[in-house]
């Protein structure tokens, strides 16, 4: 077994160096924390097994209960945009695989992350203690209300796509706060929207087109502790 998992990191060593080479710097991401991080995170450990030989493709892939891991481009892409780096606080909305919040955990002190399948938020948080990334700190619940407790947030990262901006996540940006996050309807095309906020002033800009999971809700009655 220790041969196979040997074999294993250099295989995904060489296959990530590709993918940092051909996917992400190639398409314009130049900031080099965001490119480190890329080149240090072993994706192949955040996917569903059957998956790990995919695991470095130009692609989305399947994690169960309906969800994705995000294409390795626009994780970096919402990475360089939301200009991550140390003393920054920053949440995330939508664990999934735990993939996203493992690059940021390498650009930031702290990550707080929610996921709303149960399943997924239990598998996220194993895998953040087996991987080593014990600044991440995850939970199970909506993540339409954030985390009032941490907040405010310098960085808010959303990947899944509400038809509009929850409401909490803008009032939970701090001063000079960033938030990515795509907008639209559920399988659809949705577009990835930069919210900046200065002095309670609110600016929203478009980055791209993109095809994210549907965000979705707890039913009332059934919220999440
Ligand atoms: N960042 C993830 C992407 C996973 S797909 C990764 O790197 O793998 C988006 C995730 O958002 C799914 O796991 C989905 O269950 C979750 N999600 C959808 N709506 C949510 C909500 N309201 N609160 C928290 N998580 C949500």
């Amino acid at each position: 077994m220790e041969g196979f998992s040997d074999y294993q990191a250099t295989w995904g060593d060489k296959a990530r160096e590709k993918m940092v080479k051909e996917q992400i710097i190639a398409r314009g991401i130049s900031d080099k924390a965001v490119i480190a991080a890329m080149r240090k995170v072993p994706r192949h450990l955040f996917v569903p097994g059957e998956y790990m030989p995919d695991s470095y493709d130009d692609s989305p892939l399947p994690i169960g209960y309906g969800q994705t891991i995000s294409q390795p481009y626009i994780v970096a892409l919402m990475t360089e945009t939301v200009k991550p780096g140390k003393g920054k606080r920053i949440l995330e909305i939508g664990t999934g695989s735990g993939y996203q919040a493992a690059i940021l955990a390498e650009i930031c002190d702290t990550v707080y992350t929610i996921e709303i399948v149960p399943e997924l938020a239990d598998q996220s948080a194993a895998l953040f203690k087996k991987t080593g990334y014990s600044n991440v700190i995850s939970k199970y619940g909506d993540g339409y209300q954030g985390w009032p407790e941490y907040a405010p947030f310098d960085i808010i990262v959303v990947t899944a796509a509400p038809r509009e901006i929850p409401r909490p996540l803008i009032d939970q940006l701090a001063d000079n706060g960033r938030m990515v996050i795509p907008v639209g309807p559920p399988s659809a095309v949705q577009e990835l929207i930069l919210v900046e906020k200065t002095h309670d002033v609110i600016v929203q800009s478009r980055i791209s087109f993109v095809r994210f999971v549907p965000f979705k809700r707890l039913p009332a009655g059934n919220q999440a502790p």
